[in-house]
């Protein structure tokens, strides 16, 4: 009961109650790098279309995903566009009739390189890992 407005509710019902999202899977569209061939949400995905300026074609990062036209999907990380462009999968994948220019989705990755969650490289030179003296340094 309560006693301020004696007949209204004193506790307001969430009507959506909890929403609870589920956790788990991530559901929803999935695509394939065309590096690795391994599948992964869109989400995770780094969707690559060619432009063409003055006839050869060159590759754009799509990072809204929203651009027209043929779509190409690359996990962001180098090793997956160098496996891409040695098996010239975006020319295929874009239906490209000459080599595109892959250097804008490099630096791309190469910019983003250090961002955090994306997988370290296991890059072996020597024992000086314990030697980090500047964190801001880090860049590569
Ligand atoms: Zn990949």
């Amino acid at each position: 009961m309560c006693a301020e407005t004696g007949t209204g509710t004193c506790t307001d019902v969430d009507p959506h109650g909890t929403v609870a999202p589920a956790s788990g899977a991530p559901r929803g569209p999935v695509r394939t790098c065309v590096g690795c061939r391994a599948t992964g949400p869109r989400s995770a995905l780094l969707r690559v279309v060619a432009a063409t300026t003055s006839g050869s074609p060159v590759l754009v990062v799509d990072v809204g995903r929203r651009m027209p036209g043929r779509g190409a999907w690359l996990h962001p990380d180098l090793e997956c566009l160098e496996l891409a462009s040695r098996r010239r999968a975006f020319g295929r994948a874009l239906r490209l009739q000459d080599r595109p220019d892959e250097s804008a989705v490099r630096e791309h990755l190469e910019g983003q390189a250090t961002a955090p969650g994306a997988p370290v490289p296991t890059v072996d030179e020597g024992s000086g890992l314990e030697a980090d003296g500047d964190p801001m340094s880090t860049l590569r």
